[in-house]
């Protein structure tokens, strides 16, 4: 009876133990100089179809034009029995995203970076036949705005490894898009040059495994460009170096890899692969994760709400600050976008009379359900409360005939990357470029940051 109690409980254990984890393959497809490349993308697709391993291409659109135009037919149908993602409309000829982005706000940047960036969407969805799956930006080239044109293109993932967001090295929902983004340390890559480090590369994916199955399952991703396994250099980084511009008749192909350090890499990567696969991952695309997710918008009682924010204005898990402002504020649950600005309160009292809260409070709703996002202050007669400073007054209302004015501390803001610098470094970004605009702009919207729950 005890031996039976005890196989019980260890089976138990080990069915707690033994979640899911899911690993994603992805490769930058770039290279839209050197044809070599092209069959770099054809090889890999090829050699993984033979391990059963799908993977996601996310592919430039210049890359997909020039793949039709130079009659790469097999490569395209290879690709497409893979997942198709984005990986913007060039590139890297000057300004890339980042760059374009900084001087603009929300709005007017979401309708440029549609412009500048929607053509190679409808160009995959042509020759690909599929809205890509997710979208990963060039270089470190990143701004919040694309988000809300990514939504607008019918592109729900945004699938990268980037330090600008993060949020405990997991997949998150940021501005209403599902990340699968700054994984850090469950971001794993085999070294194509150096066959001695393999077996290093492989304990490490398998110890990662081990941790993510120890803490009830998660995410790991990998990626390459094709373009890594036959140039020793990025092709981008010979023509469009710190800003400069090349005029596509001035093209320079990359330094190529002789034959037998590009069949290396291959052998390489592939050893890592099937690696991968030994382990009992579960292989998944860009197209998969949304599925595999929980819903984002779930109830949560009023009554936590406030507790939460009264103690910090801060991520709780599964629910983002503005999920906790909603609750208090009795709106049902549903995605919004953070403030567009950030706005300082001007109100001094020290509490707000009944009536006059309940007027901000209603304006505030009024606002959300029209812009569709919280709002950057909230007027009291001709006073303000910056948001922050609303939500921690709201939570703090007790009830009685007035309503102590709080002061809102937003602890959320440390999931944006603080340097402006380290966080845009880029060999095609301009020297020493900087982007504070951006990083600001992505700590207002962190009010919307919360973890993605696998269901
Ligand atoms: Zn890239």
């Amino acid at each position: 009876m005890r031996a039976l109690l005890l196989l019980f409980w260890s089976a138990a254990l080990l069915a707690a133990a033994d979640r899911e984890v899911y690993w994603a393959l992805w490769f930058d497809t770039e290279d839209y100089i050197a044809p070599e490349a092209d069959d770099a993308a054809l090889r890999l697709a090829v050699e993984l179809e033979k391990l059963d391993v799908r993977a996601t291409f996310k592919i430039v659109g210049e890359k997909a034009r020039v793949l039709e135009q130079r009659g790469r037919r097999d490569v395209i149908r290879a690709l497409a029995r893979h997942d198709i993602g984005y990986h913007a409309e060039n590139h890297s000829i000057p300004p890339p995203p980042a760059m374009y982005l900084r001087l603009l706000g929300m709005d007017e940047g979401a309708v440029e970076f549609e412009r500048r960036e929607g053509q190679g969407v409808r160009d995959l969805q042509r020759i690909f036949g599929v809205t890509p799956s997710c979208y990963g930006q060039p270089g470190s080239s990143w701004g919040p705005q694309s988000n809300i044109a990514l939504r607008r293109l019918g592109i729900p993932v945004y699938m990268d490894e980037g330090s600008q967001v993060g949020l405990d090295n997991q997949p998150f929902w940021f501005m209403g898009v599902l990340h699968v983004f700054r994984l850090g340390p469950y971001a794993l890559r085999a070294n194509l040059d150096e066959e001695g480090k393999l077996e290093d590369a492989k304990r490490l994916f398998s110890e990662r495994v081990a941790e993510l199955k120890r803490r009830g399952g998660g995410v790991l991703h990998t990626y390459y460009h094709p373009t890594e396994f036959v140039a020793t250099a990025f092709w981008d980084g010979v023509n469009f170096p710190r800003g400069r511009y090349t005029p596509p008749g001035d093209y320079r192909p990359p330094p190529l890899r002789s034959r037998e350090s590009s069949e290396r890499a291959y052998r390489i990567f592939l050893d890592f692969v099937r690696h991968a696969k030994s382990t009992g991952v579960r292989i998944v695309t860009g197209r998969d994760w949304p599925q595999l997710m929980e819903s984002p918008v779930r109830p949560l009682e009023a009554g936590q709400a406030k507790r939460w924010l009264r103690e910090a204005i801060d991520v709780r898990g599964a629910y983002a600050a503005a999920d906790q402002l909603l609750a208090v504020l009795g709106i049902s649950p549903r995605l919004v976008d953070g403030p567009a600005q950030r706005v300082a309160s001007t109100l001094r009292a020290p509490a707000l009379p009944r009536h006059l809260f309940e007027r901000g409070k209603q304006d505030a709703t009024g606002y959300l359900e029209r812009h569709g996002r919280l709002p950057s202050h909230v007027w009291f007669g001709a006073e303000c409360l910056s948001l922050a400073d609303f939500a921690a007054t709201a939570a703090g209302d007790e009830g009685g005939a007035e309503v102590r004015v709080r002061r809102g501390v937003l602890a959320f803001e440390r999931f944006i990357a603080a340097d402006p610098r380290k966080a845009f470094t880029w060999a095609i970004h301009p020297e020493n470029f900087e982007a504070p605009e951006l990083l600001e702009l992505g700590r207002l919207q962190a009010w919307t940051l919360k973890a993605a729950r696998l269901k």
